[in-house]
């Protein structure tokens, strides 16, 4: 089993070195990830700068880009082979709900699954990294059973999973969820500069608005560890017989119909 392992919160957050610690002897696990903070990147990739690497002295590879621009490159030449499992995090604060839209961690595993590798995204829910080792241990547990259990790795599948700050005899068991949904995010803060510009701050993400039973919000405030498998198609299926009407609409008479 090879595994490769990346981040957006860079190569030196102690989530990372936790997972790192938790799965090596899982498989050939290696490190790519990037030089620093990447939350909220998504799946940017970078087009317009060279990207380098670098190695650590503990053997982790660094990338001076985002998260999918570790995975992208490892995928695509720095590895020299395909692995098996990619595996993102583990996050400073929860990625639940539309978090996932504009997750870094979600990105780098996204970016395997695009690939069409297996791939999961582990996240705690409170930013500080408290009871860290529990959410590492409960990472290894989670990799054993993808590893051992009955699910296809024919097609490629995509988990993110929550795991609350608690110490891991407080944790509860695994729970297979929808993501929930949060408020529009929080004020935008402003300052002036030493210029006398005003600067912005991007807000907080909002409070859980969808946090009702069978949620990755419930699962996690209840102490479980929430599992969501995602998947990436964003069409509006219910929508497309609204919008071929629309399509099929008699031109009104306008030029070019
Ligand atoms: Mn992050």
């Amino acid at each position: 089993m090879k595994i490769l392992i990346s981040n957006d919160d860079g190569y030196q957050a102690p989530g990372i070195v936790a997972l790192h610690e938790a799965i090596q002897d899982l498989g050939d696990v290696e490190v790519v990830a990037p030089e620093h903070n990447n939350s909220a990147k998504s799946n940017a990739l970078t087009l317009h700068s060279p990207l380098y690497v670098h190695q650590a002295a503990n053997g982790f590879r660094y990338v001076n880009g985002t998260p999918a621009d570790c995975v992208h490159v490892a995928l695509t030449g720095l590895l020299g082979y395909r692995p098996d499992l990619v595996v993102s995090g583990i996050n400073n604060g929860a990625n639940m709900g539309d978090d996932t839209i504009y997750s870094g961690t979600v990105g780098a595993a996204m970016e395997g699954y695009l690939f069409g590798i297996p791939a999961i995204a582990f996240s705690q829910t409170q930013k500080g990294w408290a009871h860290l080792d529990a959410a590492a241990r409960k990472a290894r547990e989670l990799v054993r059973r993808v590893l051992a259990g009955p699910i296809t790795w024919d097609a490629p599948w995509l988990l993110n999973v929550n795991i609350p700050n608690l110490p891991e005899g407080d944790l509860k068991p695994f729970r297979i969820c929808r993501l929930g949904r949060r408020h529009a995010a929080e004020k935008v803060i402003s300052q002036t500069s030493p210029h006398g510009e005003t600067m912005y701050w991007i807000g907080g993400a909002g409070p859980a608005k969808d946090s009702a039973e069978g949620t990755d919000f419930h699962a996690t405030a209840q102490g479980h560890i929430s599992i969501t498998p995602l998947k990436v198609d964003l069409t509006d299926h219910d929508g497309l017989s609204m919008w071929a009407g629309v399509a099929a609409w008699p031109a009104s008479g306008e030029a070019g119909g």
